[in-house]
């Protein structure tokens, strides 16, 4: 029997470039793989607000290797991938955003990567042609997350990736409700390897990242994959201590050793603001992982799917 690789596609509001996509990855790829391989095209629909639903109707009637998952609403990148991955059949499942900047060509370097016995192959960008903002702020938050967790996550990786079916099924058994799948696929293990490539520009539309959607992306990351912001209240109050022993021994001293009157003042009010202030950003610490503990705790799903186009593949 032959294999399959499955391809998954997140898509919100992608509806310019859904069907070129589709011909390019079937001529660029599925075709040239199709002596080996058979194949599954999931297009995740994460309730786009233009025709995308539509585009992806005519994909699935057109093709019956092509399926289609229409979401409730807008349930976010992560979830729309996970819908996928919940539902893929392939022996091996690549992820691609739908704005067609992931070339389709760099998918024959994965599977020869997948078939050399890698079961997480990560395309990388070689240059990255993002803002200077968005690129200082990768940077630093990549390395301030290596740093405070204990899983590794490749730099200048996004979730451009093929993962084998082992992998798949470590992924949908972890079911917290906030996903940071890059770091999930890492928390996994197995053998990872990254292949290199250039990152095309958006065929059509604009980043649907907002900075609102990559700041929780970015907490979730931390907060998810970390317990160092909870050991930063420890820190901070063994150091507030400390300033306040220095302190009191300068009191001590001066009243002894000197006669001059200090009022202290600007010391009394320095130190109450700085306590209140650790305590108030521990206090929000502590609610971040509270509140995390709360979603998790209710089970919620992670995504909705309001229709299934196609569900059943040969
Ligand atoms: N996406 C999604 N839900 C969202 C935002 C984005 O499914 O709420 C999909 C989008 O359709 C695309 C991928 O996630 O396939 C990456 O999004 P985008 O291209 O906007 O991000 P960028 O490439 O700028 O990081
Ligand atoms: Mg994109």
């Amino acid at each position: 029997m032959t294999k399959t690789i499955t391809y998954i596609f997140p898509v919100y509001n992608n509806a310019p470039s859904l069907q070129l996509l589709y011909d390019e990855m079937r001529s660029k790829v599925i075709d040239k793989l199709a002596k080996k391989y058979s194949y599954e095209i999931i297009f995740v629909n994460d309730g786009s607000k233009d025709n995308s639903a539509e585009v992806i109707r005519q994909l699935v009637a057109k093709d019956k290797h092509v399926r289609g998952f229409l979401l409730s609403r807008n349930f976010g990148h992560q979830a729309a991938v996970s819908a996928g991955l919940d539902r893929a059949k392939g022996e091996a499942v690549i992820i691609m955003d739908a704005d067609l900047q992931d070339p389709p060509k760099v998918c024959l370097d994965l599977v020869k990567k997948w078939e050399e016995g890698f079961e997480v192959v990560y395309a990388q960008r070689r240059v990255r042609k993002d803002s200077f903002f968005k690129r200082l702020t990768a940077n630093v938050y990549y390395r301030l997350l290596t740093s405070l967790s204990s899983v590794d996550i490749p730099r200048n990786t996004g979730d451009f990736r093929l993962i084998d079916r082992k992998v798949v099924e470590v992924v949908k058994n972890m079911k917290e409700y906030h996903r940071f799948l890059r770091g999930m696929y890492s928390f996994a293990g197995f053998k990872q390897a990254p292949v290199l490539f250039d990152r095309h520009a958006r065929h059509a539309g604009k980043s649907e990242y907002t900075l609102k959607k990559l700041l929780r992306l970015a907490k979730d990351g931390v907060f998810g994959f970390s317990d160092a912001p909870l050991k930063l209240a420890t820190r901070l109050g063994f150091s507030a201590a400390f300033i306040a022993l220095l302190g009191a021994i300068y009191a001590i001293a001066s009243k002894l050793f000197f006669t001059v009157n200090v009022p202290g003042w600007a010391m009394i009010m320095v130190a109450v603001f700085f306590m209140g202030g650790v305590q108030l950003i521990m206090l929000g610490i502590m609610g971040e992982y509270i509140a995390r503990i709360h979603d998790e705790v209710r089970e919620r799903p992670v995504y909705i799917i309001d229709e299934e186009l196609n569900p059943a593949v040969d």
